[in-house]
């Protein structure tokens, strides 16, 4: 089983590699976000542990270049304590699982066994409304050919309307489904958002496909805007 270990920090990477080894598993390390793609892109890893504080691009912009360089292997991120906001409870950018740092290595192991066991993530299809086009696996969303770049929430809140398109979903649905009950009380979140959005999907190409319901919510229509 070879497993690559993206770690910046000198201590923690040999430690990781240390412990991994003696499992009976091959490592390889990388301390930079962009090295690891290029060397998940060219080798078979089972497995790809990944710390989120990397210089360069950080752990959420390697993991979804990862996935979009078809690198499917299980991803279990790193991340340091008090970090973990929504993007890593998200599993932002198609990772598969995340710890805590400083953890026990015992769990570490448990955790990357389980997730090899699994297997290679299965590749979410891409969705498609109208000429608007999302790609779960990879967080890229494109109208027509026109790659679209969205913010994690964004995003989030876009799948969200485009897995029902054609149907009126009220703020407390978009509420609930996009944040967490912490977010509940800021009630105009979600008409920010939804302006948020309307200016990346829908302004610049000259449509409408999120539409407001009156006293019901927002709709994204069934031909994408078009
Ligand atoms: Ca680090």
């Amino acid at each position: 089983m070879k497993v690559l270990v993206v770690e910046d920090e000198v201590k923690m990477a040999a430690l990781l590699r240390r412990g991994l080894t003696e499992e009976g598993l091959t490592v390889d390390l990388a301390d930079k976000g962009e090295e690891a793609v290029a060397m998940a892109s060219a080798a078979d890893y089972d497995a790809v542990v990944l710390d989120v504080m990397l210089p360069g691009i950080d752990g959420f912009e390697t993991c979804r270049r990862m996935r979009r360089d078809g690198v499917w292997a299980p991803v279990l991120m790193l991340t340091a304590r008090g970090a973990t906001d929504d993007r890593v409870a998200g599993l932002d950018g198609g990772a598969d699982d995340y710890m805590v740092k400083p953890f026990a290595f015992a769990e570490l192991q448990a955790r990357l066994r389980a997730l090899v066991r699994r297997g290679t993530v299965e590749r979410p299809s891409v969705i498609e409304v109208g000429d608007l086009k999302l790609d779960p696996g990879t967080h890229q969303v494109w109208r027509g050919e026109a790659e679209i770049e969205l913010s994690s929430k964004e995003f989030t809140l876009l799948e969200i309307f485009m897995r029902h398109a054609g149907y009126v979903l009220s703020r407390t649905q978009l509420l609930e489904q996009a944040w967490d009950y912490d977010f509940e009380h800021r009630s105009n979140v979600v008409e920010v958002y939804v302006r948020y959005l309307r200016r990346k999907v829908d302004v610049p190409f000259g449509v409408t496909s999120i539409e407001t319901v009156r006293g019901a919510g927002y709709r994204l229509r069934k031909d994408g805007g078009r």
